[in-house]
């Protein structure tokens, strides 16, 4: 009887099939394009994931998830960790299995295991998975009653696997197991249909990890590997990465004299060198003047403020755990982790009219927050960190022409810089405070300028502030990484909490809406993300040493000196290397140094009382005057080269 029986399937495109019941998903995919049999690893039926082999038993809306999508991307990865569990549990019989996610970039899995994984071993494990590979295994789901499932693990000896089902709610009668070949594996799904899809992939790193993150618990170990649909986009990715590592900021950072991260201070925390101090102070002298251009009034706040104060914005129960705190004269401050608070003091300091609007406070500020310390890398992610932070207060019918000033500050600074990028909206999380109302207002708001603009983005569901919705502006750098550069959120808590207003036009008093902003986010992490970008190679306008004098003998050193004053006072950023040293070797450590421009002095400069600049390429310039040099170096700053 039930083979008579017609369901219905909604497909992507508006096309509705009617078909019979027990069809698969693939073959409800199949019927809108045969082609997609191919190229779709799993569905998503009526909102939920699912394998493609799954059965439609009742009317269902049906969406394919292609491998070269972000979802199926993660699937095919998520198999793979699989794959890999297999492989190592044939080689290494002894070791429990726990869980394998996919990640960004590609998936880890957990093993508990007493001895350590070898490079070899990683090998070994690589080479068992191709033939897992080569026997083209389908992923089979098979649902088991709970009791059945944990007797099933606890009879393997896979105690992890029966502590994750022994912590699941006890309404969950039953669970999916997943088998490819032999191996059976706890797991919600979806997989991809078979062994035989995972063409790409690669084992990358070892590393210790606890059992469910709690370092109390048994220490397991961590393969890292990632996969990809074709063995090209694999070499890419690999590429990326052995490019990444010779750029390493932290490599970069040390070779260049730029900044140190010393224990004897703490994680997470920066001391900058005089070079690394001198490229910071370039961009933040940048940042002054392109602020105070664009009708920013420049501040400076506390870096404590009373506990009250953060009790009173919010950020004492929302935001309390990544914050430090400090007693004075026994009272309770908390250490800054954002600049708000001090501005929104500056703006009630007066009566304000609406003419007086918008106000726009700018800070280079410098916050405080806990991270943890498994978290901290380089100047990427660090515990004291300076914004170029502001907060623009303005009436709600100035808001969409703020939103758009920022947003075209953004892409001015982006070309400057050398940058393209990206833009998300994020929208509002769980934990939050405001009204419905207040968050509706907020997020379309950013949505307007966006659609107004015309920038295309992509909507992060309940990635918001804990106070507003934001735009945040991804950039990317030479490897095609994205990094987290500028956001834009819009606020109408804090105002409120802090009684805020204006007199408007009707004299009446009425609440400003704030905006919080940053443009290239924490100047630590820019920095970071500008070292790898250019390879420390920077450009001349960035460059803490833009030109190098270098001497060939010592006869040649007043001239020598003579030429670094002129540079330094017409502020030219310029060394000399007037130590009794081989050319070649001046030469080559200025090289390393990575410098724009060398300028040898010999007899014939001496003599001519000129300059042969040799640029960084390796190219020298025709001969030119000190003078003539000075205009050279000044015009291309100007013009950000
Ligand atoms: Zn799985
Ligand atoms: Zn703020």
């Amino acid at each position: 009887m039930n083979d008579m029986k017609k369901i219905t399937i909604n497909l992507p495109g508006g096309v509705t099939e009617t078909l019979p019941s027990g069809v698969s998903v693939q073959q409800a995919i199949a019927s809108l394009d045969e082609s997609l049999i191919k190229s779709a690893v799993a569905a998503r039926v009526d909102g939920k994931l699912v394998d493609i082999n799954h059965g439609l038993a009742a009317d269902a809306s049906v969406e394919p998830i292609l491998i070269t999508s972000k979802e199926g991307l993660e699937i095919l990865r998520h198999s793979i960790s699989h794959i890999m569990a297999q492989a190592v549990k044939d080689l290494f019989p002894s070791v429990k299995v726990t869980i394998g996610p996919s990640i960004e970039d590609g998936f880890y899995y957990d093993f508990d295991y007493e001895g350590t994984f070898t490079t070899e071993d990683l090998v070994k494990i690589e080479k068992r998975m191709a033939e897992i590979v080569a026997e083209d295994k389908p992923f089979m789901c098979r649902m088991l009653p709970m009791e059945e499932a944990i007797s099933f693990f606890e009879e393997q000896g896979e105690n992890y696997k029966v502590e994750l089902l022994r912590d699941l709610p006890e309404d969950v009668s039953e669970v999916s197991l997943y088998s490819q070949g032999n191996f059976v594996d706890l797991c919600r799904g979806p997989h991809i249909p078979s062994t035989g899809l995972a063409r790409a992939f690669k084992l990358l790193s070892v590393a210790g990890a606890y059992w469910r993150g709690d370092e109390r618990n048994t220490q397991l170990q961590r393969i890292y590997g990632t996969g990809f649909p074709t063995k090209e986009e694999l070499d890419h990715h690999l590429m990326v990465i052995e490019e990444a590592k010779k750029r390493d900021h932290r490599k970069l950072g040390r070779e260049l004299d730029l900044f140190q991260v010393n224990d004897e201070v703490g994680p997470g925390l920066i001391i900058f060198h005089p070079k690394g101090a001198l490229l910071r102070s370039i961009i933040e002298d940048w940042e002054r003047k392109e602020h105070l251009k664009r009708g920013y009034g420049i501040v400076m706040g506390p870096q404590i403020l009373k506990g009250d104060l953060w009790k009173k914005s919010g950020h004492f129960d929302h935001y309390r755990e990544n914050m430090y705190y400090t007693d004075v004269d026994e009272q309770l401050y908390g250490i800054k982790p954002m600049n708000c608070l001090s501005h929104m003091l500056i703006y009630k300091s007066k009566i304000r009219s609406y003419r007086d609007l918008p106000i726009r406070y700018f800070e280079l500020g410098t916050v405080h927050r806990h991270e943890k310390t498994g978290v901290l890398h380089g100047l990427m992610r660090v515990r004291q960190f300076t914004q170029d932070d502001a907060h623009i207060l303005c009436t709600p019918d100035q808001l969409n022409d703020e939103i758009k000033a920022i947003v075209g500050f953004v892409d001015d600074a982006m070309n400057i810089f050398g940058f393209e990028y990206e833009v998300e909206l994020s929208t509002r999380p769980d934990k939050s405070i405001g009204s419905d109302e207040e968050w509706d207002l907020a997020t379309t708001a950013l949505k307007k300028v966006l659609d107004d603009t015309g920038l295309e983005h992509e909507i992060n569901e309940g990635d918001g502030a804990f106070y507003g919705p934001k735009i945040d502006f991804k950039l990317k750098d030479a490897l095609g990484r994205k990094w987290q550069c500028a956001t834009i959120q819009c606020d109408f808590t804090l105002p409120d909490r802090f009684d805020l207003s204006y007199v408007g036009p009707d004299g009446e008093k009425h609440r400003p809406v704030m905006l919080h902003r940053v443009i290239l986010g924490a100047i630590e992490r820019f920095m970071g993300v500008l070292i790898e970008h250019y390879a420390g190679a920077f450009p001349l306008w960035l460059s803490p040493v833009q030109a190098l004098i270098v001497t060939v003998t010592d006869r040649h050193i007043p001239y020598g000196e003579k030429v670094l004053r002129e540079l330094i006072e017409a502020g030219v950023r310029a060394e000399g290397d007037f130590r009794n040293e081989k050319l070649g070797y001046k030469i080559r450590e200025g090289q390393l140094q990575k410098i724009p421009y060398m300028l040898v002095i010999g007899d014939r400069e001496v003599e001519s009382r000129t300059l042969a600049p040799r640029q960084r390429d390796g190219k020298t310039l025709d001969p030119l005057s000190v003078d003539s040099f000075i205009l050279l170096v000044s015009e291309k700053s100007r013009n950000y080269q």
